[in-house]
């Protein structure tokens, strides 16, 4: 690892110090000779949230928010977003961000390594983002070559020519490395000047060397703004593991104490947390409202250290403006912007010249809906019509075969054919390396069926295009595999009916691969309607152990499946997509899978 992009945080940061050691700083600002400087200045922030490459205007429930009179209105997409911004931003401002803007994308980003966003994200004039779990999708050596360019080692660059890297930078300070270099520190140390470096020292040992810029800083109006990055320490359990292998996610409130340490060493005392991580709230509220419940995103904004004045918080694609307490008593916003470039959260403050500090009292904030009324910007819509036009051939790229339509509409036991077939391709995926026994696909993860006439193209000839993959598997959801029991298998399937504890509202059956069959009684009490449980022709018996490959919404305990949760020796592997065109290129021509392994009795 080479300390090109810690070394060049340091030298920033040592420069704030040396800056506020020689009281320059005011001399650097808007104060104009023989003007009296004004003893707070404003600073206005603009922010984004779980962006997750929408370009085009994300459709269906996705491309709707409830607005601050309760109506629900479409909004997102980049050209809107770039209006809404432009008529946000003043001469006070900052645009930054809380992470997955890339990754769990459509085609036309996904298909580019998610190049295409985030150039779109850096001319919107993003400054700066922690990274989201969804950054780390392509794994960490990905993740850095999208920060400082290059092409893709396998698939090389994009229409556009070499990658330029991202304009903004991306933050995380809790992501550290298992094994630093013996080297790091002190190259980290070197890049100080010899500037406080026992201070220094002492902070790194605190807690690590971080793979990623902990901080940032920016200048407004003469004062330094500290920007802290971090990521939900839960991204090892969403993310495929191979990628992030030399990674360790530390506890979110200590590694962002030791960050805001670190600014405070070097004289930059208002601080804001870009955080990936948040809450989920009521539905149906304004943006504007507090209904977040307390979670893993509150207990971070109430127990960061008190010298941070703000958390803007992302990941769990809610909407909300909270006050929360920090751990000295003061007030201090917690917030989150919705998803898909739906929202952007202002915020506005005055920064006080002498102390350098966030006046809290002076913390307004609003969540902005990014409408699709106003006039889409010109240049963003250009933009994102050049990369349809390239992606084009990209979705019309054949990856397989098949001999007659595969539908995703049920057999009368709830088991489709399409179903069926990415359950396979699933089990396939994962046998090596997961040693997956069977795989079981959420029923409304398929999103379309397969057509041997092929669409949009019309081939007619059985082709099946990655476009067309794309749309029936478009979530980019990791596979993963883990150990149920032959019980513990048996309750995930009866929590596929209603009237169980886990409350289905409507049955959901999942999509079982060829090996795994069983019978359902339709008038069998919750609980017992599940019988004649096989694996490849044998029967599960209670006690033993399964290793059961599903996707990570699954396995998270998706779809109310909380079964899931009870599982054991989690190993996440490739994306559901990457597993299906696999399946394709191994079956180069293939039959429709007959939905018949599951039995409905009486
Ligand atoms: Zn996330």
């Amino acid at each position: 690892m080479s300390w090109f992009m810690m070394s060049r945080s340091f030298q920033r940061l040592a420069m704030a110090g040396v800056l506020a050691g020689a009281g320059l700083v005011l001399a650097m600002g808007p104060a104009e000779a023989g003007n009296k400087p004004a003893k707070t200045v404003p600073v206005r922030l603009l922010s984004l949230n779980d962006f997750h490459g929408n370009l085009e205007p994300p459709t269906g429930s996705s491309g709707r928010m409830v607005d601050e009179n309760g109506a629900t209105v479409e909004a997102g997409g980049a050209a809107y977003v770039a209006t809404h911004l432009k008529q946000l931003s003043d001469n006070n401002t900052l645009k930054v961000a809380q992470g997955d803007l890339i990754g769990a994308t459509p085609l036309i980003s996904a298909a580019y390594h998610d190049e295409p966003s985030v150039e779109f994200l850096g001319k919107l004039g993003v400054t700066a983002s922690a990274v989201g779990n969804h950054e780390f999708d392509e794994g960490y050596a990905e993740l850095r070559r999208i920060m400082r360019g290059g092409c893709h080692p396998v698939d090389g660059c994009s229409p556009a020519g070499e990658w330029k890297g991202a304009d903004y930078s991306y933050l995380g300070a809790n992501v550290i490395f298992k094994r630093p270099d013996a080297s790091a520190e002190k190259e980290a140390l070197a890049a100080l000047g010899g500037q406080n470096t026992s201070s220094l020292r002492g902070l790194l040992r605190e807690y690590g060397i971080p793979a990623l810029p902990p901080v940032t800083v920016r200048w407004v109006n003469g004062v330094p703004i500290g920007f802290i990055g971090l990521v939900t320490q839960s991204t090892p359990n969403i993310v495929t593991s191979e990628g992030i292998k030399d990674l360790e996610f530390i506890d979110e409130v200590k590694a962002a104490n030791v960050a805001s340490k670190l600014l405070k060493l070097v004289g930059v005392k208002a601080q804001v947390v870009l955080v990936h991580e948040g809450d989920q709230v009521t539905a149906g509220q304004s943006p504007d409202a507090c209904s977040a419940q307390p979670g893993t995103g509150n207990r971070i904004a109430t127990q960061v250290d008190a010298e941070i004045d703000m958390i803007l918080s992302g990941h769990s694609h809610q909407a909300y403006l909270c006050t929360v307490p920090d751990p000295k008593g003061g007030a201090r916003l917690y917030s989150q912007g919705g998803s898909f470039g739906r929202v952007i959260t202002k915020v506005d403050f005055q920064v006080d010249v002498r102390t350098r500090d966030v006046v809290r009292s002076s913390v307004v904030a609003d969540n902005q809906v990014v409408t699709r009324t106003v006039i889409p910007d010109p240049d963003i819509s250009t933009f994102v019509q050049t990369w349809k036009d390239r992606v084009a051939p990209v979705a019309n790229k054949p990856i397989g075969r098949i001999t007659a339509d595969i539908t995703n509409t049920g057999s009368p036991s709830g088991e489709s054919s399409l179903g069926n077939l990415i359950a396979d391709g699933q089990l396939a995926a994962t046998k090596t390396g997961g040693n997956a026994q069977v795989a079981l696909m959420n029923p409304g993860g398929v999103r379309t069926g397969l057509t041997y006439a092929g669409s949009p193209a019309g081939e007619g000839d059985g082709v099946v295009t990655y476009g067309e993959a794309f749309t029936v598997q478009p979530f980019n959801n990791l596979m993963q595999v883990v150990t149920l029991t032959g019980a513990q298998l048996k309750t995930v399937l009866e929590q596929q009916f209603t009237g169980g504890p886990n409350a289905q509202p409507f049955t959901k059956i999942l999509q079982p691969s060829s090996n795994l069959t069983y019978t359902y009684s339709t008038g069998a009490a919750w609980g017992s309607k599940v019988s004649n449980l096989k694996i490849d022709g044998v029967d599960v018996t209670d006690g033993q152990s399964i290793r059961v490959a599903a996707n990570n919404f699954l396995v998270g305990g998706g779809d109310a499946f909380l079964a899931f949760k009870d599982s054991t020796d989690l190993w996440s592997g490739p994306l559901d997509i990457d597993a299906f065109a696999a399946h394709f290129a191994a079956n180069p021509s293939i039959t429709p899978p007959v939905p018949n392994h599951i039995t409905v009795v009486p």
